[in-house]
């Protein structure tokens, strides 16, 4: 586990297993320097248990990035569970979750995330006080998407000005890849302000849907590289920036809300060289991560929320001046900065 290049820099790792229920899980703390370390669970049929601990690690450091950028008083882990999303739920699959986070004595924060619900959360929260994103409770916070979605029009409107010398989206030509919760709210923002939409999706309804209520032109899955746009915005898978992508793209801005969008470090230089203006991921979309903030915090603020926000925006547009004027590449930069940011703020 120590000579894993993905463990630097992590504090610590727990693994979990649950006789009774079957439960296996690792929950890893990368970063609680700033707070304690905040991440969501993933429920993920991973083929081997390397695999789960490798995306752990990984997805733990990006929250420690995220929650930096987003200034928060938060550190970064996460949780996995090794398991089937679709079969291997049960209720105290996820009170046992809720136990083994509690045994950490409040140095984690849990919330959901792929494979994982607000409902699921809900049984963890029976025996933790240490989870966040739920629907009740006194300072419930909900849905984080329209709040992550919000953070992404703006810092698309931000990188848009640095791109082309103006925020004005009338008339810009955007590719949206996912249209569900993120991409779905974010494609309402750009049709009201009359950016020409050409979307996709893997599910018809809910791209039929999204289509009917912003006029959008739909296009299939594998097709939405190719359109000749002014700015591609990733919303629904990571990797999606990658070397059989990168050289279909005609865009001069990739700006969306998804996690990890680069395959690799590297595709950042990639797209810096071919003159795409790329918007930092764990930059953009730390909407979410603020609206979950508000609730740990005890007291859910909308005003305080918002104002993250658009501080949040104004890091994005430093990130990418700085990118800029040192003539780098913006992922770079904003690695740079997130982890000058990891140190003690209380
Ligand atoms: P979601 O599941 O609601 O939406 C994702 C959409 O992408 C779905 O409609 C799905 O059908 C579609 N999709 C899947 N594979 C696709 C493919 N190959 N081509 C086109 N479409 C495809 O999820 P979401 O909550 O909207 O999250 C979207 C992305 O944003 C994820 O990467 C997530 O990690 C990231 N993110 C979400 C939040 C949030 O607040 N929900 C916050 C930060 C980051």
């Amino acid at each position: 586990m120590f000579d894993k290049p993905a463990f630097a820099g992590h504090e610590s790792v727990h693994h979990v297993f649950d006789e009774k229920t079957g439960l296996r899980a690792i929950i890893a703390i990368h970063s609680t320097a700033r707070g304690p370390a905040a991440g969501g669970c993933r429920m993920w049929n991973y083929a081997t248990s390397d695999e789960a601990f490798t995306d752990v690690l990984r997805l733990s450091e990006g929250m420690s990035y995220k929650n930096a950028m987003a200034d928060l008083p938060l550190g970064g882990g996460k949780a996995v569970i090794w398991g089937n999303s679709k079969t291997g739920k049960t209720p105290d699959l996820f009170r046992a979750l809720g136990r083994a986070i509690e045994s950490l004595n409040g140095k984690y924060w849990s919330a959901e995330d792929v494979g994982v619900s607000v409902h699921d959360m809900a049984y963890a929260a029976e025996e933790t006080k240490y989870v966040s994103g739920l629907s009740t409770g006194k300072a419930a916070s909900g849905d984080p998407s329209p709040v992550t979605a919000k953070g992404v029009f703006l810092g698309l409107k931000a990188t848009a000005l640095r791109a082309f010398g103006t925020d004005d989206l009338n008339g810009r030509r955007i590719a949206v890849q996912g249209v569900g919760h993120v991409g779905g709210y974010l494609c309402g923002h750009l049709a009201k302000v009359g950016a020409k939409l050409t979307i996709t999706d893997v599910n018809p309804e809910t791209l039929d849907q999204v289509a009917k209520a912003t006029g959008a032109t739909v296009v299939a899955p594998g097709d939405i590289y190719d359109i000749d746009a002014d700015i591609f915005s990733p919303n629904a898978l990571g990797a999606v920036i990658n070397p059989e992508t990168l050289p279909r793209l005609k865009t001069k801005v990739v700006a969306g809300g998804a996690n990890n969008q680069l395959a690799t470090p590297e595709m950042g230089d990639r797209l810096r060289e071919k003159g795409i203006l790329y918007a930092p991921d764990y930059v953009i979309n730390g909407g979410g991560i603020i609206n979950v903030a508000a609730e740990i915090s005890g007291t859910y603020d909308p005003a305080w929320v918002e104002a993250k926000v658009q501080r949040l925006v104004q890091t994005l547009g430093e990130v990418l001046d700085e990118a800029r004027s040192q003539n780098r590449s913006t992922n770079r930069v904003a690695d740079e900065q997130a982890r000058r940011r990891l140190v003690a703020i209380r």
